[in-house]
C-alpha cells in the first residue's frame, strides 16, 4: 500500500502538470470509486474548475479546485495515478477514472475554454486500481475539508507540530504496542508498514513495546525516526515493492535502501546480527533484536491484552 512518501512522490510529479489548469472532464467508469456519491454528481462538482493546488494530507492526495471545492483521493491497496503518455492509445487495464485537463497555462483567462478538450497540450491522468479499494470523495468548502480530515487523521508527521513532546503526549494515551500505535492514522497520519518498521529501527525501539511506556528520550528518538524514514523515502521517490509506480511508470528506489523492512536474515546495518521477522499489529514486522531490545514479558502481555495494573490506572487518571 502506498504510504506518505509514495503519495508525496506522486504529488510532486503531477503538481507542475495540473496546477493552474482546468479539469475539462472527470470520467468515472467505476461508481464504487466515489460512492455514495454518483459519478455524475461528483463530475458536475469539479468539471470546468481550475486546479488551484495539488496537495497531500497523510496518504490522501487533495485536489483543490477554484471555489474551494476539494476532491480527496486515496489510493488504498493498489491505486495509482498515471500520466497518459499517448491519449490515442487504449487506456491500461484496471482504469477506473480518467482526468482530462485543458492545455491552457496557469493564470490564463479561460472564458473561451469550454472547447478545452480540443486545445493543444491537453493532458490526461488515469486512476488505475486492480483491487478497486481506492476512493475519491468530495468536500465543498474549507470547513468540510477540515472536518473530513479531523475525523480521519492525526498529526501530519512532516509538519512543525510533530515534536517529541507531541508524540509523547499521544503515546501516553495508548496502551497499544508502538507498532500498532504508529499504524493508527488517527494518531500519526501517513505511516504504514514500511515506514513504521524503518522508524522503529532508527529509534532502537522494539515494535511490541507498549506506547504508553516509552520514555521522553524514546519519544524524541521515535519522532526523529519517523521523520527520517519518511524523508529518506521521499528522497528515493518512494518504494515500489508491490504496485506503486510514478505517474510516468517509473519505479521508486526506496526498497533498495530499507534498513530492516523485508530484510529477514540479512545483517543489521548497525550490529550485523540477522534481521528478524515477527508479527505485530497483524503485519509482518522486521527488526534487529539486539538494536531493538525486547520489552519485559509483563509489558508485552499488558500491551497484547490492553490491560494495566490498577496502580498504574490510578496514576494515569490523577
Ligand atoms: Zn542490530
Amino acid at each position: 500500500m502506498p504510504e506518505l512518501p509514495e503519495v508525496e512522490t506522486i504529488r510532486r510529479h503531477l503538481a507542475p502538470h495540473v496546477e493552474g489548469r482546468r479539469l475539462t472532464a472527470l470520467a468515472i467508469s467505476d461508481p464504487r470509486w466515489c460512492r455514495p456519491l454518483a459519478p455524475a454528481e461528483l463530475a458536475a462538482a469539479v468539471e470546468g474548475r481550475r486546479v488551484e493546488q495539488l496537495g497531500r494530507r497523510g496518504k490522501y492526495l487533495v485536489w483543490w479546485f477554484e471555489g474551494d471545492v476539494f476532491l480527496i483521493v486515496h489510493l488504498r491497496m493498489t491505486g495509482n495515478l498515471l500520466h497518459r503518455a499517448d491519449p490515442g492509445a487504449p487506456p491500461p487495464g484496471h482504469t477506473r477514472v480518467r482526468f482530462a485537463l485543458d492545455g491552457e497555462s496557469a493564470g490564463a483567462d479561460s472564458l473561451g475554454s469550454s472547447a478545452g478538450a480540443e486545445l493543444p497540450g491537453e493532458d490526461e491522468l488515469l486512476f488505475t486500481d486492480p483491487r478497486r479499494f481506492g476512493t475519491g470523495e468530495l468536500a465543498l468548502g474549507l470547513d468540510a475539508r477540515d472536518a473530513f480530515f479531523a475525523a480521519r487523521l492525526g498529526v501530519e508527521p512532516l509538519g512543525d507540530e510533530f515534536t517529541g513532546a507531541y508524540l509523547r503526549a499521544l503515546a501516553r494515551a495508548s496502551r497499544a504496542p508502538v507498532k500498532a500505535f504508529l499504524l493508527n492514522q488517527k494518531r500519526v497520519a501517513g505511516v504504514g508498514n514500511i515506514y513504521a518498521d524503518e522508524a522503529l529501527f532508527r529509534a532502537r525501539i522494539h515494535p511490541l513495546r507498549p506506547a504508553d511506556r516509552l520514555t521522553a528520550a524514546q519519544c524524541a528518538a521515535l519522532r526523529d525516526g519517523v521523520v527520517g524514514a519518511l524523508k529518506a523515502g521521499i528522497a528515493a521517490q518512494g518504494a515500489s515493492i508491490d504496485d506503486f509506480r510514478h505517474p510516468d511508470g517509473v519505479r521508486g528506489a526506496f526498497q533498495d535502501e530499507f534498513l530492516v523492512h523485508r530484510r529477514e536474515g540479512a545483517p543489521c546495518p548497525v550490529c550485523g546480527r540477522p534481521v528478524r521477522k515477527l508479527v505485530a499489529a497483524g503485519r509482518g514486522t522486521y527488526l534487529c533484536e539486539r538494536c531493538q531490545p525486547r520489552p519485559r514479558a509483563r509489558l508485552r502481555r499488558q500491551a497484547a491484552s490492553g490491560t494495566s495494573r490498577p496502580s498504574r490506572s490510578a496514576r494515569t487518571s490523577s
